[in-house]
């Protein structure tokens, strides 16, 4: 019996499981892997707060030691299918996404979370979960299940609340950590083509001047992603600098890019991945799932302890993240029809200053915000 169950012990469930036990909670995550932040399914750029205007507060919860950061990037490089490139200034990291959970995974531990890894969520149950654990199922009673499970989360659908994305809402990405090659140590690189990143993008992420997190995402999700990845690497732009690189890891994943559904049902909720809290024009999410999470742990414990409405956290989310996560995808839907054709993407990336560039990545729109 636990006051808090959180199914995912990716950064979304961490930071839920860290404010619900700092709260004082019983809270227990359940994770299927055997072992946090493994195998990789993540580029680890994070902004610097200054860098994501439309999400005014995540400074307050947007903090990691300095030992989860890999590299620092000071310029972000958008390269066009013909090779022409923009560039613009842009402060951030690049973490260990692997160190980056399992940091989280002992500061949830060191403030009273018990973590159970190689065990799968199964079902809801009207008490609570049923799990799955060294081969018997488990039945675990839980006062709030937080449902912290990423892209096509078992509970959202098991709650009513996830039912299938739309095919254009969902990016799926192979990547690889290679070595070798030239690599510019603080520009991350994105590049667009309707050949081998239709719909999404290749990335360069730099680690050092000989290494970096490669891949590709696309959309519709499709099986043939690893044969784009080895396109970007053999016959794009980015060739002459990576193709006789070698990998050292490999992975992959899905992001959802559309609208967030309901995140509340009954003693449910979700955050993170599960409930599409991403900036649909970058795929970025561990900033949205630390502030997501963390407002899920807290609404649970208020909930238990203090018997506030559970679902004022759909609100409370809202208000702080609606407006980035609205016109990122309404900015990438706009950009879906320049996305199916070179000639088209050629042009756009042509007209668009750098300051434009940067502005339509953050999520302003050029007219209404005056860029
Ligand atoms: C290839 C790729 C590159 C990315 N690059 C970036 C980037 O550079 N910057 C950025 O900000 N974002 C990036 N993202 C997005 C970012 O990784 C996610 O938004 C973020 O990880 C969301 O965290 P989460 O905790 O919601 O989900 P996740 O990190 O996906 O964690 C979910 C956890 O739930 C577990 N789980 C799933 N089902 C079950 C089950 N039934 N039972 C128990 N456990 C379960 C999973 O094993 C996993 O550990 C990238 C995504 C991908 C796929």
């Amino acid at each position: 019996m636990y006051e808090i169950v959180v199914i995912g012990a990716g950064v979304a469930g961490l930071s839920a499981a860290i404010e619900a036990s700092r709260m004082g909670a019983s809270v227990l995550v359940v994770e299927k892997k055997k072992e946090i932040g493994s195998p990789l399914k993540c580029g680890g750029f994070i902004p610097k707060p200054h860098e994501l205007p439309l999400l005014p507060n995540i400074k307050d919860v947007l903090k990691y030691p300095d030992e989860v950061v890999i590299n620092t990037i000071t310029t972000q490089r958008i390269i066009a299918p013909n090779g022409t490139s923009k560039e613009f200034k842009v402060d951030g990291d690049v973490v260990d996404r692997r160190a980056f959970d399992q940091h989280l995974a002992s500061v949830a531990i060191s403030q009273g979370t018990e973590i159970w890894l190689s065990s799968t969520f199964l079902s809801l149950t009207k008490k609570g979960v049923v799990v799955r654990r060294g081969g018997e199922r488990e039945e675990v009673e839980a006062d709030v299940v937080v449902g912290a499970d990423g892209a096509y989360s078992k509970v959202g659908r098991e709650a009513g609340l996830l039912k299938d994305y739309n095919e254009n809402d969902v990016s799926s990405c192979k990547l690889e950590v290679v070595e070798g090659g030239e690599i510019e140590e603080d520009v991350l690189e994105m590049y667009f083509s309707s050949q081998f990143s239709p719909g999404g993008y290749g990335w360069v992420i730099p680690h050092s001047e000989r290494k970096a997190n490669i891949g590709v995402g696309v959309r519709p999700p499709s099986t043939n992603v690893g044969k784009k990845l080895r396109m970007f690497k053999n016959k794009s732009p980015a060739s002459e600098r990576i193709a006789k690189s070698q990998p050292i890891a490999t992975g992959g994943g899905n992001v959802p890019v559309g609208l967030p559904p309901k995140t509340c049902s009954g003693n449910v909720l979700l955050a993170g991945d599960s409930a599409s809290h991403v900036l649909s024009t970058s795929g970025s999410g561990i900033p949205l799932a630390m502030l997501s999470g963390k407002l899920a742990g807290m609404c649970g414990v208020e909930f238990v302890s203090e018997g506030k409405p559970l679902c004022r956290y759909d609100k409370m989310w809202r208000k702080e993240m609606m407006m980035a996560i609205e016109r990122t995808y309404k900015i990438r839907k706009m950009c879906d029809r320049l996305m199916s054709s070179d000639v088209r993407l050629n042009l756009m990336i042509k007209v668009l200053t750098p300051t434009q560039m940067k502005a339509i990545m953050q999520g302003k729109f050029l007219l209404l915000d005056k860029v």
